[in-house]
């Protein structure tokens, strides 16, 4: 695995395979676990050459979020890459001019929504760097996890309206045994704080299992979701159901894919999940009466 750490190496390691070989691009703020390496198994199936990329992106985060606490651990991601097989890890200092960036990007739609209305900027901060790197890397893949669902669907568009030739891939959630999604921020949980935040997950698989029941009003499956919240003690920042793909809310499930997503702070860590909700027009009976069988 080689390293590079600044524009030009890459750049330079990269050029001579370019014509030959096909990239795929995995691009990560560090501290890896098993969902990032989700990514980059995906990544290693979809082309010949696999580029992962580290770099905590300051543009993402707002005065007063967690930048410069943000876990950085070089060393130990750089030898699970190295073991994952990762033919290039691109570590950069900085991707900005010293007065910050004069030029960036702007999502118009999707974005002020969910993580948008609390984190103003943070999109625009999250698509202007992966338009760098893929200005960089010149992927033929980029691979995205549906751990952050919005930032998936703004990229998604993001590539779409600037016919940008990449093809990007979603990647399943990864989730610890018991269910909590996995995430950089998870070692910012206490003991007591991790079992909170486990009702993230129950409240998002109580709403699917209703769904999947046949319940389809939007108001009833939040109230689902609310009640295991409230006996968790935690108080979310959004409880939502949206159509998966424009990110509108909707009142009542149909044909149309929905998805379920939470965002809340548990002990120092903000934490986000979601899950896709099924639209079953075949409920099946609550139960089996005798009659019945
Ligand atoms: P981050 O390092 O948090 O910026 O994440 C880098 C990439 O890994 C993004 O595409 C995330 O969506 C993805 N990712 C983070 N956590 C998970 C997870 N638990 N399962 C799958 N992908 C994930």
């Amino acid at each position: 695995m080689r390293i590079a750490r600044t524009t030009a190496e890459i750049r330079r390691q990269l050029k001579p395979l370019r014509s030959r070989q096909t990239i795929a691009f995995v691009p990560t703020m560090g501290c890896l676990h098993a969902g990032h390496m989700s990514l980059i198994e995906k990544a290693g199936k979809l082309a010949d050459i696999v580029v992962v990329s580290i770099y905590v992106n300051p543009l993402q985060f707002a005065a007063g979020e967690d930048l410069d606490a943000y876990p950085r651990t070089f060393d130990k991601d750089a030898t699970l890459c190295r073991n994952a097989g990762v033919d290039f890890l691109f570590h950069p200092a900085t991707l900005y001019p010293k007065n910050g960036p004069t030029i960036t990007l702007k999502a118009t739609q999707l974005s002020d929504c969910l993580c948008g209305a609390s984190r103003p900027g943070h999109f625009d901060g999250v698509i202007t760097v992966v338009n760098i790197l893929f200005n960089m890397i010149q992927p033929d893949f980029a691979i995205f996890g549906e751990k952050d669902w919005q930032q998936l669907a703004i990229i998604r568009r993001m590539v779409e309206d600037l016919q940008m030739p990449v093809e990007i891939v979603g990647s399943d959630i990864i989730r610890e045994a018991d269910g909590l999604a996995m995430s950089s921020r998870n070692r910012y949980l206490s003991d007591a704080d991790r079992k909170q935040a486990l009702a993230l997950y129950q409240a998002l698989r109580a709403m699917q299992q209703s769904a999947l029941a046949g319940e389809k009003h939007v108001k009833t499956l939040k109230s689902v979701a609310q009640n295991i919240l409230d006996a968790a003690d935690i108080r979310p920042e959004y409880l939502d159901i949206r159509c998966a793909h424009s990110l509108t809310t909707k009142r009542m499930l149909n044909e149309q894919p929905a998805r379920a997503f939470i965002a809340a702070r548990v002990g120092k860590a903000r934490l986000i999940d979601n899950m896709p909700l099924a639209f079953n027009t075949t409920p099946e009976p609550a139960s089996c009466t005798e009659d019945s069988r």
